[in-house]
Formats: structure tokens, sequence, C-alpha cells
């Protein structure tokens, strides 16, 4: 990962309480337009950060896999649903499947996925920081400032405009 997002993630570890009581402010409040914020922080991240230089995600966690993306997957793959499961996936302390491994088995070595016309829905959607209604992800998205640069990014601006 390049220098310039390890700082944005050290950024969050070193702000870590300070953003704690940010996310537990705007939970309580909902501002109004904290959809517009955070969606225009999530576009400007993303002018900035290029996941082919990143990968954090795919490298570090595991997207929750469904029958949908099960189904998907095994037929990109030419195998059966079951086969699929067996080979990749195990449950989760919440009973979702998850892969087996990380770095997942389908990010390659230049850091493009191999499966990604059909790539699981939450790999789409990840890091949600453009998702409608974001007060109800703000718990997840402040785990994820561990994980992903962007969501630091989101952070930082949010704790600009909110603190
Ligand atoms: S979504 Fe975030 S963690 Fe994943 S590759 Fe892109 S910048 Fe990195
Ligand atoms: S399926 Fe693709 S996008 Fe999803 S975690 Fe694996 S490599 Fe990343």
């Amino acid at each position: 990962m390049k220098k310039e997002y390890k700082d944005k993630l050290m950024w969050a570890a070193q702000n870590k309480a300070e953003l704690s009581s940010l996310n537990n402010k705007l939970k309580k409040t909902k501002p109004n337009k904290l959809d517009e914020v955070a969606h225009r922080s999530h576009d400007n991240a993303f002018k900035k950060i290029d996941c082919l230089q990143c990968a954090n995600c795919c490298k570090t966690i595991s997207p929750a896999i469904y029958e949908r993306d099960i189904d998907r997957l095994a037929k990109h793959l030419r195998i059966k649903p079951s086969a699929f499961i067996d080979a990749y996936l195990l449950k989760d302390e919440v009973g979702d499947y998850v892969m087996k491994s990380q770095p997942c088995p389908f990010l390659d070595s230049e850091n493009y996925c191999m499966v990604y016309e059909s790539r699981p829905t939450a790999c789409r959607e990840y890091p949600h920081t453009d998702r409608k209604r974001f007060f109800q992800l703000l718990d997840l998205s402040l785990k994820n400032t561990e994980i992903c640069p962007a969501v630091a990014d989101v952070f930082q601006e949010l704790k600009k405009v909110y603190s």
C-alpha cells in the first residue's frame, strides 16, 4: 500500500477516541446533510485514491457472501455452488458465508480481482460511504477507518464539518 494511504489509516488510528465520540454524536443527532457531506467526501476521496494501489479490503477482510453471489461466482468458475462453498467459504459467527482465507483467493498479484464481473455484491458496495441513510452505517464505517484510506478521508471531512 502506498505510504500516503498508510498515513491516512494512521491518522484515523491516532484520532480513534475523537472519531468515536464524533460517531456517537452523529448517530444521536442525525444531521440533515450527513448524506450530502459523506457522499461528497466519498467522491473526493476516490478522485485521489486508486484501489489498485491499495487493495487493503481484499487483503484483510472478507465480504459477506450470499446465495446469489455463490451462484454467480460458481457459474463464473464453471463449478457447482456446493463445490464453490467447499473450496472457498466458511460461516462466520453470525452465520454468513465469508472467504476462508485472506487475502481473498481471487486477488491477483497486481491487485486486480480475478472474478471482477462476478464479484460479490458486498465487494461492489464497499466501503459503503456513498450509501443513502449513511447514519445507519456509522459504526461500520468507523471500523472501516482502520482498513480503508478513503473512509479515513471521509471521517476527516466529517470531523471538519461536525466537530
Ligand atoms: S475500497 Fe478502500 S480499502 Fe478497498 S482498495 Fe479501495 S481504498 Fe483500499
Ligand atoms: S472477490 Fe474480488 S473484490 Fe471481492 S474481496 Fe475478492 S478480490 Fe476483492
